[in-house]
């Protein structure tokens, strides 16, 4: 998988931030590469494809990120977009922007501008397309259907013809940018209710949205479908030990052990590369095994690497940004 694009991005400094004369974590190089500073003053150079610093607009994240993943999407292949981060470093932000629906041109997320992006792709000269949409929640392990909220345990499973699928769970075709953006709105709304039922905060949960892409040329009835999955994923912070305890401590494990199976299943998919054999631990999470037909295979990957610019959250950026090297090397 020569086809991961990893990347970092850091968030402008936020009021608090700002009021603290935070020194911030970073000195720029160039437009790859930078300079971190730990909490203890070491320093360490990172590169990755790109890096996204606090003025970074979002449609250049978009055009770097997920452009090249929807134009192969619209080709019939997989991707997925993903990004990874502790609570507060932009993933959401980078992912919605500030609201799906009527948000200012410049802030608008991934989201709205891959949908537009796709239907702005289709080719309707000699194709008819059926275009379809999922959202689902990872909570515990356990899958929700955010379109059904009374879908709380979805399956996964493999078919020979389709791949990976989610068995049950509502796919909603969709006509137009207007009425996919509204439908993706519903899914993000349904998730707000759904875990102020269960008294949960969003940040415990990765969101997935899944578009599938299904092509018939009209020459000769041939079918083709890619699917593009966008994951929004919970929180990767370190919960301290002492403080938590409950259910507070199985979900950080639990995120924990779901982040840790994505990042040795990427690992595993570039190593692979190198000639070496690999056994793909897919099955380690719920996650892993959603994204295997969109991670490994001939599919292409973007993990976007949210960080906060302070210094006193130096340490969990380190950690988020060892995650994107691992990912994109050995
Ligand atoms: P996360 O989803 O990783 O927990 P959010 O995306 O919710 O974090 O971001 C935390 C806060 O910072 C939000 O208020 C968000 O609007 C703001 N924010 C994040 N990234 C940016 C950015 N690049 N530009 C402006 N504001 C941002
Ligand atoms: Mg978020």
């Amino acid at each position: 998988m020569s086809n991961i694009t990893v990347c970092a991005r850091f968030r402008p400094s936020n009021t608090q931030e700002k009021q603290n004369n935070d020194s911030g974590c970073i000195r720029c190089i160039d437009t790859e590469s930078f300079i971190f500073k730990d909490e203890k003053d070491e320093e360490f150079v990172f590169s990755f494809d790109r890096v996204f610093y606090e003025k970074s607009e979002q449609a250049d994240v978009y055009q770097f990120l997920a452009l090249p993943i929807v134009r192969d999407v619209v080709d019939a292949l997989n991707g997925t977009v993903i990004t990874y981060g502790q609570t507060g470093a932009g993933k959401t932000y980078s992912m919605e922007g500030l609201g799906i629906l009527e948000c200012d041109e410049q802030k608008k997320g991934l989201l709205p501008r891959v949908v537009e992006g796709i239907f702005d792709s289709l080719n309707f000269e000699d194709k008819i397309y059926s275009i379809k949409l999922s959202m689902v929640e990872i909570y515990m392990e356990k899958v929700r259907d955010l379109f059904d909220l009374s879908k709380d345990n979805i399956q996964i499973k493999e078919s020979k013809s389709r791949g990976i699928i989610l068995p049950g769970v509502t796919e909603i075709t969709v006509l137009d940018p207007a009425e996919t953006l509204q439908s993706l709105s519903r899914g993000i709304a349904n998730r707000a209710v759904g875990e102020t039922q269960m008294n949960v905060a969003s940040s415990r949960s990765h969101c997935i949205y899944i578009f599938t892409i299904q092509q018939e040329f009209s020459s000769d009835k041939r079918m083709r479908s890619g699917k593009l999955i966008l994951v929004d994923l919970a929180g990767s912070e370190k919960v301290e030990k002492t403080g938590a305890e409950g259910r507070v401590l199985e979900e950080a494990k639990t995120i924990n052990k779901s982040l840790s199976a994505l990042g040795n299943v990427i690992n595993s998919l570039t190593c692979g590369l190198q000639g070496k054999a690999s056994h793909i631990p897919y099955r380690d999470s719920k996650l892993t095994r959603i994204l295997q037909d969109a991670l490994g295979g001939n599919a292409r990957t973007a993990l976007l690497c949210c960080c906060s610019p302070s210094a006193l959250n130096a340490p969990e950026s380190l950690s988020t940004l060892r995650f994107g090297v691992r990912a994109k090397h050995i």
